[in-house]
C-alpha cells in the first residue's frame, strides 16, 4: 500500500515523486513506455530553475551538458530580428541567467532516475487503464503488469499522464480550447544555419504569414536543431496533402526560416502533434488531483509546458503533505492547488491570446522601454501569485485603441481572436 500512486513519468510526475519522497510520503510512479522515449517539448524557461534547484537536480543538468538557454529570438516575416537575454531581469531566487534546451528523451529519463533515487519506487512499462473509486473516492488504480491486470490501492491517485489526460477522460472532465486547434510538424536537423554567435543558442521563433503560423528552431546539440512548424490545423486541412509538403512550403513563406534551413538534413522522422489546447473542468477531486498537461494545455509559443509541469508537481506535493499532515484528502482541502495553477495557467493564456490577436503588438511590446521588462518577466515564467498584470492590461488597452481607430498602421493585423 503505497502513500500516493502517479500515473505517468514525464517531468510532472518525476518532479512529483521527488517533492513527495522529500516529504515523507511514499510514493510511486507507474509509467507506460520504457524510457528513453522521445517527447515534443524541449526549450525550457527560467523560473523552472528555481524548482530544478528544489528537487537538486540542476547538479545534473549542468552535469549532462545540456544546451544553456540564455534568451529568445524572433523573427517577422520582414526579416528583422527581436531578441531577449534573460540576464536584463534577475530573477529572485535563481542565481543564473539561463536555463536549457533538452532533447526529451535524455531528461525525462533523468528525471524519473532523479526521483527513483530520491525514494521514488518506479515501474516502466506499465500502463494505467484506470483510476478506480469507492465512494466518490479514489482508491488505487487498475494496471498492466505485462499482460496481468492489477489493482493496486493508495490513499491517493495522482494524474500526470501528460495529453493522455487518464482522468480527464474517464471521468469526462476534458473541455477542448474553443479558440486553438493547431497543428503541429517537427523533426530534428543538422546543418541549420542558427545565425549570428551571440543568439545562436537563444530558441528563435519565426513568424509565418498563415493563421496562428510559426516556426520554432531549438538547438538540442550543437550539431542538432529541432525545427517545428505550427499552424492553425485548417491551414493543413484546406491547402496540403502531407506533412513534409505542409513543414516545408509554410516554413518558406518566411525569408529568414528558409534562409536558415537551405542546408539542413533531417536526421529522424516527423512527428506530428494535433488537438493539443484543452482543460479539465477540474483540476482536483476526492483523493486526487491531475499535474502538468494532464490538467491543462495552452499553445505552446512560449514554451510554458515544462515549467507549468515542474510548478504544479511543486504546489501539488505541497498540498498532498497538507493532506497527509491532516487527515482531509476531500475535494474542498485540494482546491487551493487548483485556484493556485488556474491563476498561473491563465496568465499564460493570456498573454497567448493577446499575442495572436495582433503580432506586431508583441514585437512593439518587447521593443519599448515601458514594457520590455514586463514582458520579460512573463516569458521568464513568473505568472504565479500574482494579482495583477499590468502589462497584460496595457496590451488589450493597446488592442482596443487600434480596433477603434480607421487608420491605425496595425489595423490590418488585427485577428479574429476573441480577447473579452
Ligand atoms: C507542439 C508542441 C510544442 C511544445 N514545445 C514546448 C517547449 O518548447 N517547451 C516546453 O516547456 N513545453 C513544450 N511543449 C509542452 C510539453 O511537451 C509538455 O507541457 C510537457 O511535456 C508536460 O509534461 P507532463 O509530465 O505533464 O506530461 P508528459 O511529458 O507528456 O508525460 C506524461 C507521461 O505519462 C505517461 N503516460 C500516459 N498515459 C499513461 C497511462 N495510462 N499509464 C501510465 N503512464 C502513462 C506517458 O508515457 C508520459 O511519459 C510543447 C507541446 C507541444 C504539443
Amino acid at each position: 500500500m503505497y502513500d500516493v500512486i502517479i500515473v505517468g513519468g514525464g517531468p510532472a510526475g518525476s518532479a512529483l515523486g521527488s517533492f513527495l519522497s522529500a516529504a515523507g510520503i511514499k510514493n510511486m510512479i507507474l509509467e507506460a513506455a520504457n524510457h528513453p522515449r522521445p517527447h515534443v517539448g524541449e526549450s525550457m524557461v527560467t523560473s523552472s530553475t528555481r524548482v530544478f534547484k528544489e528537487i537538486g537536480f540542476l547538479e545534473v543538468l549542468e552535469r549532462e551538458g545540456f544546451i544553456h538557454k540564455y534568451g529568445a529570438s524572433w523573427h517577422p516575416p520582414t526579416g528583422k530580428e527581436f531578441a531577449i537575454e534573460f540576464a536584463e531581469f534577475p530573477q529572485e531566487g535563481i542565481d543564473q541567467n539561463y536555463t536549457y534546451h533538452v532533447d526529451r528523451s535524455k531528461f525525462d529519463l533523468l528525471m524519473l532516475k532523479h526521483a527513483e533515487q530520491r525514494g521514488t519506487k518506479v515501474y516502466q512499462g506499465v500502463h494505467v487503464k484506470q483510476v478506480l473509486f469507492e465512494d466518490g473516492r479514489a482508491v488505487g488504480v487498475r494496471a498492466m503488469f505485462g499482460d496481468k491486470e492489477v489493482d493496486l490501492q493508495s490513499k491517493f491517485v495522482v494524474d500526470a499522464t501528460g495529453r493522455n489526460t487518464l482522468l480527464g477522460n474517464q471521468l469526462k472532465l476534458k473541455v477542448k480550447d474553443p479558440i486553438f486547434d493547431q497543428y503541429a510538424v517537427h523533426a530534428w536537423f543538422t546543418g541549420v544555419d542558427r545565425g549570428n554567435e551571440r543568439t545562436a543558442d537563444f530558441i528563435h521563433i519565426y513568424f509565418l504569414e498563415i493563421e496562428r503560423g510559426w516556426v520554432w528552431q531549438i538547438p538540442i546539440t550543437p550539431e542538432i536543431t529541432s525545427v517545428g512548424v505550427v499552424a492553425d490545423k485548417k491551414v493543413f486541412r484546406q491547402s496540403f496533402s502531407n506533412q513534409e509538403e505542409y513543414f516545408y512550403t509554410t516554413l518558406r513563406t518566411n525569408v529568414m526560416a528558409e534562409h536558415a534551413m537551405r542546408n539542413a538534413v533531417r536526421i529522424n522522422e516527423f512527428k506530428v502533434e494535433g488537438d493539443y489546447s484543452y482543460s479539465l473542468s477540474k483540476f482536483v477531486g476526492n483523493n486526487f488531483l491531475c499535474v502538468g498537461d494532464a490538467a491543462r494545455f495552452v499553445d505552446p509559443i512560449f514554451s510554458s509546458g515544462v515549467s507549468v509541469a515542474l510548478y504544479s508537481a511543486k504546489y501539488a506535493s505541497e498540498r498532498i503533505r497538507v493532506a497527509f499532515e491532516t487527515g482531509d484528502f476531500s475535494e474542498e482541502a485540494l482546491k487551493p492547488y487548483e485556484t493556485r495553477m488556474r491563476g498561473g495557467v491563465g496568465i499564460w493564456y493570456e498573454f497567448i491570446r493577446l499575442y495572436y490577436k495582433l503580432l506586431p503588438l508583441f514585437t512593439h511590446f518587447i521593443q519599448s522601454k515601458e514594457h520590455r521588462l514586463e514582458v520579460l518577466r512573463l516569458l521568464q515564467g513568473e505568472v504565479y501569485d500574482r494579482k495583477d498584470v499590468p502589462v497584460l492590461d496595457a496590451m488589450r488597452k493597446y488592442i482596443e485603441s487600434v480596433e477603434k481607430s480607421d487608420s491605425h498602421l496595425m489595423k490590418s493585423r488585427l485577428t479574429d481572436i476573441p480577447i473579452d
